[in-house]
């Protein structure tokens, strides 16, 4: 049913850059047969998923939407991958997503942009849009999306669904392309917040293949979402995320929220974290610093794309001419802003500036979690803005993520989910719920509650 509905839909949608029917239909079946077999079926068995196209599939194109790895067909599973399989989930096909995820709109796509199915001339946001789209259009019931500074959360707010940002370190990033590594960080999306519980199970859990894997019993997400309730809880409103360019229908429908939660018996508590308005100018540092290192690895030996290898060219021409052709315009962006703020001589002024803002970020949260278990903000200022708005101004697409990154730089959790949709324009709204590291149950708690 799902394969006829992305037949049907996805023409106009774009959700996917790759669908593997015949992969998903032999899935299916071979979950079938384990059913007949009386076999112990996986916790999610025959539950079709729609992939970020960021993550490895052996056998199967991994584009991370760029040019560069265009043909690359990966020898291995990432192991969110390889979860999943276990977990007997049935891969529709890889998603539609900003090159290298650096985005808020999936317009950098190098293969074309994805329609939001509220308003197909809207973005479906970004990085992770054709897997929030995906779900939106009714291609899948689950997806998987990646948030290095918003990019599961964002486009949840914007089509109406649901996405979470684990603690980073909870969801292992071997075989996800990296972008920003000490920022990446792979998450469930769904439509419902227990939809979502139940995929952040299959996929967290320690690796031994990531350095960076917490080691530790993954929170009780599913049992938290089957239990909503805010009762006696204290929730934060961060002053910080309202006022001048947030959208009145925004602020209207999480006021509404606040009060909702107020009524389910939670207390509210003005909470100020000054050092968040720092946050967006950080990550701008530290994002493009690491990706410009990390995409060093894109030298036209390695992987897909090889130009200009005709015989009479050196290596470095060969690399030089790759990247020129198979890197699009904001990737080129991030890696020469990150390569500059990495250089000698300007290595303090920047990057080490940026990482001592990156502290203070993180004691505001720890002094907000001090008074307060989580905390809640609008996700984004705007509802989906139309496609090609922003696409030449850089500084305002970077805006979408304004509420977002902080959790990004601190490492702890976040989820967005829908509250209603703005007057204005009829679109969707995100309300953003935010957790201390390790307290991800908090996250489906609150959010089951006011779902
Ligand atoms: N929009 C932000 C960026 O462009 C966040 C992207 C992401 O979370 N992958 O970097």
């Amino acid at each position: 049913a799902h394969l006829a509905r992305i037949e049907a839909v996805d023409e106009k949608v774009h959700a996917f850059l790759h669908v593997d029917r015949e992969g998903a239909l032999a899935q299916a079946r071979a979950v079938d047969a384990k059913r007949e077999r009386g076999e112990k079926l996986g916790p999610l068995a025959g539950v079709p998923l729609a992939l970020k196209d960021i993550f490895t599939t052996e056998g199967i194109p991994t584009t991370v939407g760029s040019k560069i790895l265009e043909g690359w067909i990966p020898p291995y599973d990432a192991t969110l991958t390889k979860k999943l399989k276990a977990a007997d989930v049935v891969i529709l096909g890889k998603t539609n997503m900003d090159e290298f995820a650096m985005g808020s709109s999936t317009e950098n796509s190098a293969y074309g942009p994805t329609g939001n199915p509220w308003d197909l001339t809207r973005i479906p946001g970004g990085s992770g849009g054709g897997s929030s789209a995906a779900l939106a259009a009714y291609e899948a019931p689950l997806a998987i999306g990646t948030d290095t500074g918003g990019s599961i959360r964002q486009p949840a707010a914007v089509t109406g669904t649901v996405g979470v940002k684990p603690t980073y370190g909870a969801v292992s990033r071997y075989g996800m392309v990296a972008f920003s590594s000490s920022l990446d960080q792979g998450g469930p999306c769904a439509r419902t917040v227990l939809d979502a519980a139940l995929l952040h199970e299959a996929i967290a859990g320690h690796d031994e293949l990531d350095s960076t894997s917490i080691d530790a019993p993954v929170p009780p997400v599913v049992e938290a979402a089957r239990n909503g309730d805010v009762k006696g809880m204290r929730v934060g409103v961060v002053k910080e995320f309202s006022g001048e360019g947030y959208q009145a229908g925004v602020m209207q429908r999480f006021n509404e929220s606040v009060e909702l939660l107020r009524e389910l018996g939670a207390e509210i508590v003005e909470i100020s974290c000054p050092s968040f308005d720092l946050a967006l100018s950080a990550y701008y540092l530290i994002a493009p610093s690491e990706c410009s290192s990390n995409l060093a690895r894109f030298d036209a030996m390695r992987y897909g794309l090889r130009v200009g290898d005709d015989g009479t060219r050196s290596a470095e021409d060969v690399t030089a001419l790759t990247r020129e052709a198979g890197f699009g315009p904001e990737v080129k962006r991030r890696v020469m802003l990150g390569t500059y703020a990495l250089s000698s001589g300007y290595y303090d002024a920047y990057y080490g500036s940026a990482q001592k803002v990156r502290t203070l970020i993180t004691q505001d949260f720890e002094k907000a979690f001090e008074q307060v278990d989580v905390l809640i903000s609008p996700t984004t200022p705007t509802t989906a803005f139309p496609i090609g708005e922003r696409a030449d101004d850089p500084m305002a697409m970077y805006l979408a993520d304004l509420c977002t990154i902080p959790t990004n730089l601190a490492g702890n959790a976040a989820m967005s989910l829908p509250c209603g949709l703005a007057p204005e324009d009829g679109l969707p709204v995100g309300l953003q719920i935010i957790a201390p590291a390790m307290a991800d149950d908090r996250l489906y708690k609150v959010g089951a509650a006011v779902e």
